[in-house]
């Protein structure tokens, strides 16, 4: 990747900080359009919240606008797959939302219809059909929602190939710490200053520090890594009570979440917690997710584990993303407070964020994730 000139006077038409795969998306987009970008990153590419994702490339629909976001987005990533090399291990398993009783199957049925009304291609398995697409599941299960566009792939893999054909177009790219934004300048611990036509916050949940006063928490999760079991998995399996688990803002929670990847690993989550910001793995939250995975699949307890991490989301509180001008800087645009959703919703925020810039139009909407609604949200909470 190309160095960046650190002249004081160096100038870009796009600076982006953070290089975690909403920083490469947009940059990726940004430099598709001709403009001049720099990205600065203080770590590895993709080595934050990236590094510790699933990868699920998902449809969810808490609200329309979440769908409108989440659709796009699988839209722009398939439109990338041609592209994407072998070590993004981009698939579309497709998920299945897994219903344990008649009360969940309304909500598949509640849940498909609004899918379909999306655009998006979905079924309804009863519970025959649900053992036969994924024979490992235990039995009798109620049914699921088979939702057949999702995805899986290797996010820090994808985040690297984006900076690399940023780079390859004449994009820059440094390794630094950005200490602060100031009007249209970023200033760097060396004391450098480059300034730009506009600056992308891209830091993920270090984004409050270079643009004080945004409303985001941390949102710990843990993943466990198997070692390889080809054919073990042929769906992204979920429970329903995952979206509990997602809603929830006070209490730990976890919930069966297990996407194969192409390597024939199984990823095993997932878990959610606030307040609790120190990274080490907690192995009672481990052993829950574990026995909360076997209660619905019992071989998982025959698989081998090689690893096991965390890694923090950064949530919002209305659980939309912070997508465009900053209300107290129009030059700073925000990207982030994607919380579980930023690995699917990170090529829409990428394309916002470009349109945003050039002025013109999308194919959705930008309103509904403008940071200026969360001065109307932290009046009405
Ligand atoms: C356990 C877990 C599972 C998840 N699973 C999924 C999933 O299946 N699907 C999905 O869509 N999402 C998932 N997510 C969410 C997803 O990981 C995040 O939403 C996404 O990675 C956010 O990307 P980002 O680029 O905004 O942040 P990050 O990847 O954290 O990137 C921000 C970058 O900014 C850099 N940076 C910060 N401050 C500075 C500074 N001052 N100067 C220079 N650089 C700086 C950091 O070093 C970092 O590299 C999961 C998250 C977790 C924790």
């Amino acid at each position: 990747m190309g160095d960046l000139v650190t002249a004081s006077n160096s100038t870009c038409d796009v600076v982006v900080v953070g290089a975690g795969i909403v920083g490469a998306a947009c940059a990726h987009f940004l430099m598709k359009e001709g403009l001049r970008v720099a990205v600065l990153e203080r770590g590895i590419v993709g080595g934050g919240a990236t590094a510790a994702a699933m990868g699920h490339l998902v449809a969810m629909d808490d609200s329309p606008a979440q769908l409108a976001l989440t659709r796009f987005s699988l839209q722009l990533w398939k439109e990338l797959e041609d592209q994407l090399p072998a070590s993004a291990e981009y698939r579309q398993p497709g998920t299945l939302w897994i219903a344990s009783d008649d009360e969940e199957m309304t909500e598949v049925r509640r849940k498909c219809e609004v899918y379909r009304s999306a655009g998006l291609a979905c079924e309804v398995l009863d519970s025959v059909a649900l053992g036969e697409a994924e024979p490992k599941l235990t039995r009798p299960l109620a049914g699921a929602l088979r939702v057949l566009g999702d995805g899986v792939v290797y996010p820090q893999a994808a985040a690297q190939f984006l900076l690399q054909v940023v780079a390859d177009r004449g994009g820059l790219f440094t390794d630094c710490n950005v200490v602060s934004i100031i009007g249209n300048e970023v200033l760097l611990g060396d004391r450098t200053r480059i300034s730009a036509g506009h600056i992308v916050n891209a830091a993920g949940c270090a984004a409050p520090e270079l643009t004080p006063g945004i409303v985001m928490r941390k949102r710990k999760g843990h993943l466990i890594l198997t070692d390889r079991y080809p054919g073990f998995l042929r769906h992204q399996v979920v429970e329903l009570g995952y979206l509990k688990s997602a809603h929830s803002v006070t209490a730990d929670s976890v919930a069966f979440n297990l996407p194969p990847r192409a390597t024939g690993q199984i990823l095993i989550g997932s878990s959610r917690q606030y307040e609790n910001e120190d990274a080490a793995v907690d192995h009672d939250i481990v052993r829950r997710i574990m026995e909360r995975a076997c209660e619905y699949m019992p071989e998982v307890a025959t698989l081998s584990v090689l690893r096991m991490w965390t890694g923090f989301r950064a949530a919002t509180p209305d659980k939309l993303p912070l997508i465009g001008p900053s209300p107290e800087n129009p030059k700073v645009l925000l990207a982030t407070g994607h919380e579980g959703l930023g690995i699917t919703a990170s090529m829409a925020t990428g394309r916002l964020i470009t349109d945003n810039i050039l002025q013109r139009r999308s194919l959705i909407s930008i309103e509904p994730y403008l940071p200026s609604r969360m001065t109307y949200v932290a009046a009405h909470v």
